[in-house]
């Protein structure tokens, strides 16, 4: 197996170093940035703000599209209502989505991270925040070395300054926050009623926590913890080399080409001074929401946003270079090979893919909505009528999971002349469980022995839905005919 080695980057003078497990994080100044992957970043960053933050709002029959109602507990996703019995489904569904993330991460390396995650697009939002009210990457620096309101020497202007942007970034960030955690709760809650109650101070205790819960989680984790996040949180940062190999899609700095690296003017001819393409202007570690230095090599805490990419493109432009000093390439491609898909890894994933895609297909395609339990009634195993029937008492749970009422008919097999009482047929509304207490009779010549199985049927009045329960019926030991020995 070919793996990409990563590297951790360490000071030279790590003898002298005292390490701390609990190192204090450095404050990270990100330099904006512009460019063909960024404008790429935002068409995959804002479809799915929009997605997360109106699809709730969106009713589909009069009922939330997107719904997980647990006290009920009854999943809405659009069209569909998933139940308890539907969990398989629900798994086969992440199985699915473990194997796409394995098979994208193999193909295309961490561009999950870099375009998709929700942590790298809420950072996204939350830096845009921090720039909108504090200014570019030079500003926040100087204002982070502006001192508190009140000196030793009085009042200082410059700190009331602070403090107003100060404010007007951390309002913003838990505004956002507040609208994440408020939208997050709605999705269980419905959003909605969520709102209403919440502005008619009725919301329970319960839900208001939630939402104060996400609302700070949100605030700490794309405000304060970004970077940190991603790197000793998040566990597919740590298990996604296994997932690489020398064809997958990654970004990385061409050695070759930039170095030797140093400054020089931009008429100057270089290649004579024996420098390569890098003129070292760090703008690719200004960038960097990580804070690495992707010359370095490839580093586990890169999230593959191409903000590298982007700026060292700017620069080679701007001296007249070709551009991709930095860009995605392949570990095969930088050595000179060509990339392939003919690995055994990215079969095996998409294979994998593809028929647990098409199981799940299948199984919903063939999931009936409607379900149906028997329990028998344990206080009498039977009774003997007057007229001489035997008479057994189940509960007939009739699980309705469709999205329309239905006239279910009640049918049974494997006992012949039985009668149902009080009926055979019964209203159920949509996602509605509803108990039916059944008495069945039977004449005692009907039964071929003690202990007989027989099996309720099920069925909508339209014969689309159908479920079928088993059980017994019990009686008293038949009499042996003449002749038969006992
Ligand atoms: S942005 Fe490009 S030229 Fe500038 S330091 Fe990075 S690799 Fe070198
Ligand atoms: S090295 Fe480049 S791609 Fe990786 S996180 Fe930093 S800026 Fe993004």
């Amino acid at each position: 197996m070919q793996k990409i080695p990563t590297q951790e980057i360490r000071p030279d003078n790590l003898d002298s170093r005292v390490f701390n497990l609990y190192e204090k994080r450095e404050k990270i100044y990100t330099r904006g940035v512009e460019g063909f992957f960024q404008r790429i970043r935002l068409l995959t960053g804002w479809p799915l703000l929009l997605g997360y933050f109106l699809l709730p709002w969106i009713n589909i029959d009069g009922r939330q599209a997107v719904l997980f109602d647990l006290p009920a507990r009854q999943f809405h996703i659009l069209w569909l209502t998933f139940w308890p019995q539907d969990f398989v489904l629900l798994g086969w569904l992440l199985a699915i989505a473990a194997f796409a993330l394995f098979f994208v991460t193999t193909l295309w390396g961490r561009v999950w991270c870099g375009y998709t995650c929700p942590q790298t697009v809420w950072t996204a939002i939350f830096m845009w925040a921090e720039q909108f009210a504090e200014g570019e990457r030079n500003q926040r620096i100087k204002l982070d070395k502006v001192p508190s309101i009140l000196t030793p020497r009085g009042w200082n202007k410059a700190g009331l300054i602070k403090t107003w942007k100060r404010l007007l970034k951390h309002s913003m960030w838990l505004g956002f926050a507040a609208l994440t955690g408020i939208t997050f709760i709605g999705y269980f809650y419905g959003i909605r009623d969520l709102v209403i109650d919440s502005i008619s101070w009725q919301l329970p205790l319960v839900a208001a926590s939630w939402v104060v819960f996400f609302t700070l989680a949100t605030y700490i984790n794309a405000g304060w913890m970004r970077e940190q996040v991603c790197i000793y949180m998040c566990p597919y940062a740590r298990f996604q080399s296994v997932m690489f190999d020398r064809d997958t899609l990654v970004i990385s700095y061409d050695e070759s080409r930039g170095e030797q690296r140093g400054p020089r003017r931009r008429d100057a001819d270089y290649k004579k001074e024996g420098l390569g393409d890098c003129i070292d202007c760090t703008m690719c570690v200004q960038v960097c929401p990580t804070g690495i230095d992707i010359r370095d090599g490839l580093q586990y805490q890169c999230i593959g946003c191409a903000a590298c990419i982007d700026a060292c493109d700017d620069i080679m432009e701007k001296m007249h270079y070709p551009k991709g000093l930095i860009s995605y390439t392949t570990q095969n491609k930088l050595a000179g090979g060509s990339w392939t898909w003919k690995r055994p890894k990215l079969i095996g994933y998409g294979a994998a893919l593809l028929v647990m895609t098409l199981l799940f297909a299948t199984a919903l395609w063939l999931r009936v909505p409607l379900n149906t339990e028997v329990i028998r009634d344990r206080g009498v195993l039977y009774q003997e009528l007057a007229n001489g029937n035997i008479e057994n008492v189940f509960t007939l749970r009739i699980i309705n999971m469709d999205r329309q009422a239905q006239t279910f008919q009640v049918s049974l097999n494997g006992l012949s002349d039985a009668t149902l009482l009080p009926g055979n047929q019964f209203d159920v509304e949509a996602g509605e469980i509803r108990d039916v207490l059944l008495r069945v009779q039977a004449p005692a010549s009907a039964l071929s022995g003690s202990n007989q199985l027989i099996e309720f049927l099920v069925e909508s009045a339209d014969q689309r839905l159908r479920s079928s329960s088993e059980s017994r019926f019990l009686g008293p030991q038949p009499v042996p005919t003449r002749g038969t020995s006992p």
